[in-house]
């Protein structure tokens, strides 16, 4: 909880905020450590330095308010500290509780301030939090992933944190996505002294170049050979200036990529440079809870699956986990399996045209899922909603080992929650073999239809006959989907995927008859006049009116409570007193306060929404007066 930091925009768990100083710095930033030791002219941030050699807490309060007397209040004082190697045990610290008692709660100080903190550690109340020993973190990903997740979860979300010495333009994409949101020029600094030239791509020493693969300022104006004639010193200003013109650069693509929601398929390509920053990728999709919690329910940009840590990213983890405990299939007996298509929605792609037109009038009677690398399956009920609509990935033909588990193992999963009386199968190559696969570990039969090609007048009426034959067989029941219960259908798998088990509250019959209007794919759910929730296409989810929000409020999930006012616009955090810690950013939520019912979209966590002190928790579309 801090008055000097506010976040304007969140990826994941990386966030674009600013530090309200003097002057204001954007983050994720960069700090200069030579700045920071800077008691007499102050910049925005200054470090009070260590204080092993202070005698009483009396001299440090001294010391503190000499600097803010210098410095005024819109300069943050990194509080005075006693750093120790991470390795060093909490308990051997008590020794030196007298000391590390201090904190900015004992001081008169009014400004900013930023406390040292380690895991375990308790933390103060500051506005800058800045993790101990992170420069002795690097090569060792398990240590530095499991103190920053255990740090933010110590901390509020609304507070700044700061990785000290461990920045390089190679790895400040990898921090940032992880929630760092402040670093320094240590490092860089360092490497110009030791006449090594940094790119995001590496480490170079200078004598090993012929041309300078950077176009900065410095750079553009000569060449390796020239600056290694310089005297040392020489040289390394010049060093020193590509190299954090290199960190700015690749900062403000950081922040690019986070405006833009793509900084996943950013870091999925740079962490190559170094294996402890490819260890930290694949590490951070283990820790599910700390970045699912934090990644948005959908993205208006394309989900680019081009790399096989595509198939553990949330976003495409989550999808098979709602579809595995959400979403629930039509009563229909006949299941038909498709391969996916490369355009989105598959049901518009040539393939799938001619799929649904060769089951003609028997359609009625079959549910369809597609197979998908990296999603596994998509019911097509679910075939608009994201990431289902929204991803591209690499097609080569071949299948890796491991995307053929995932899916086999996502369809094997299915079948054995749902059954069916026949299952046919119109895929051919590496979908057949995980058809093939699913099948005898479930003990199950799949008819398989198509014939060298999938496409062609044999296979489709190959596929044709064979539903055909199941549905007219004497033991078939007929149970089909008409035109209005199939597009009811397609809705309420929505409402499942998005809202659970409380999706059924807005497909109870008792207020009004249901019915689905519009073509597809904007339909709207009606009970009787009422419309109670808008599919919006862009993202295959659903959006509530007021009357829907009142059919949902029953069982108080993904609802947000606010205080006694009428909201105007948005409502931010401080008016939030409980929120569904279910609640993503970008979800559909129903606000409820004493004075006004509202929908809209959550634009944080749940969790964070009553934790945070500043910033938009929700964007309201619609607002009743109670
Ligand atoms: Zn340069």
């Amino acid at each position: 909880m801090t008055r000097y930091f506010e976040i304007e925009q969140r990826d994941g768990a990386a966030r674009i905020g600013k530090l309200l100083l003097s002057p204001e710095l954007r983050t994720p930033c960069i700090l200069s450590t030579a700045e920071l030791g800077k008691l007499e002219n102050p910049g925005p941030v200054v470090d009070a330095g260590s204080f092993w050699g202070v005698k009483s807490d009396v001299e440090l309060e001294t010391h503190i308010k000499q600097i803010r007397e210098k410095a005024g209040n819109g300069t943050l004082i990194i509080l005075p500290h006693q750093a120790y190697p991470p390795a060093i045990p909490i308990e051997s610290l008590r020794k030196v509780e007298k000391f590390t008692a201090f904190n900015s709660e004992n001081t008169e100080d009014t400004g900013p301030t930023g406390s040292l903190l380690r895991v375990g550690g308790k933390p103060e109340k500051t506005d800058l939090y800045i993790m101990e020993g992170a420069g002795t973190m690097e090569n060792n990903a398990r240590r530095f992933l499991k103190t920053v997740i255990e740090l933010r979860n110590q901390i509020p979300p609304d507070t700044a944190l700061y990785a000290p010495n461990l920045a390089l333009p190679e790895n400040i994409a990898m921090l940032v996505y992880f929630g760092i949101d402040v670093l320094d020029d240590t490092r860089a600094e360092i490497a110009a002294y030791s006449d090594i030239y940094l790119t995001a791509a590496g480490r170079f020493y200078l004598d090993s170049l012929t041309e300078f693969p950077c176009r900065c300022r410095v750079c553009a104006e000569s060449t390796p050979v020239e600056i290694g004639k310089l005297p040392k010193i020489e040289r390394a200003k010049f060093l020193s200036a590509h190299n954090r013109n290199t960190l700015e650069a690749e900062l403000s693509l950081v922040r690019e990529r986070i405006r833009a929601g793509t900084l996943r398929e950013y870091i999925e390509g740079q962490c190559r440079v170094r294996p402890w920053l490819t260890a930290l990728l694949r590490l951070g999709d283990f820790e599910y809870s700390y970045l699912e919690e934090r990644v948005p329910a959908f993205r208006q940009n394309q989900l680019l699956a081009d790399t096989s840590e595509a198939l553990s990213r949330i976003e495409v983890a989550r999808f098979a986990q709602r579809i595995q405990e959400r979403y629930t299939p039509p009563e229909l007996e006949i299941l038909v399996l498709f391969p996916c298509a490369a355009k989105k929605p598959y049901s518009i792609s040539q393939s799938h045209q001619k799929f649904i037109l060769a089951l003609g009038k028997y359609r009625k009677f079959v549910h369809e899922v597609i197979l998908t690398s990296p999603l596994g399956i998509v019911p097509r009920e679910l075939e608009l909603t994201y990431p289902a609509a929204h991803y591209d990935t690499a097609v080569t033909g071949h299948w890796d080992e491991e995307e053929k588990a995932w899916v086999s193992g996502c369809l094997e999963a299915y079948l054995s929650k749902h059954r069916y009386k026949a299952i046919v199968a119109h895929v051919e190559g590496a979908y057949r073999e995980i058809c093939e696969r699913a099948a005898s570990k479930l003990g199950i039969e799949i008819v398989y239809t198509a014939t060298g090609s999938l496409v062609s007048m044999e296979a489709l009426s190959n596929l044709k006959r064979t539903v055909e034959s199941i549905c007219t067989s004497e033991s078939f029941s007929k149970k089909s989907l008409n035109a209005e219960e199939d597009k009811k259908n397609f809705v309420r798998a929505i409402a499942e995927y998005q809202f659970g088990e409380d999706a059924a509250l807005l497909f109870c019959e008792e207020t009004g008859k249901l019915a689905v209007k519009g073509r597809f794919p904007k339909h709207q759910l009606f009970s009787g006049k009422k419309q109670l929730a808008t599919l919006v296409p862009q993202y295959g989810m659903l959006a509530l009116s007021l009357e829907g929000a009142e059919l949902m409020l029953k069982n108080e999930k993904y609802l947000v409570k606010i205080d006694d006012f009428l909201p105007r616009g948005s409502i931010l955090a401080p008016g939030v007193t409980e929120a569904d810690p279910g609640i993503r950013p970008n979800d559909e939520v129903i606000v409820l306060g004493k004075k006004a019912l509202c929908v809209g979209r959550a634009v944080m966590s749940g969790e964070e929404m009553v934790k945070s002190s500043r910033g938009v928790a929700v964007d309201v579309r619609h607002i009743k007066k109670l």
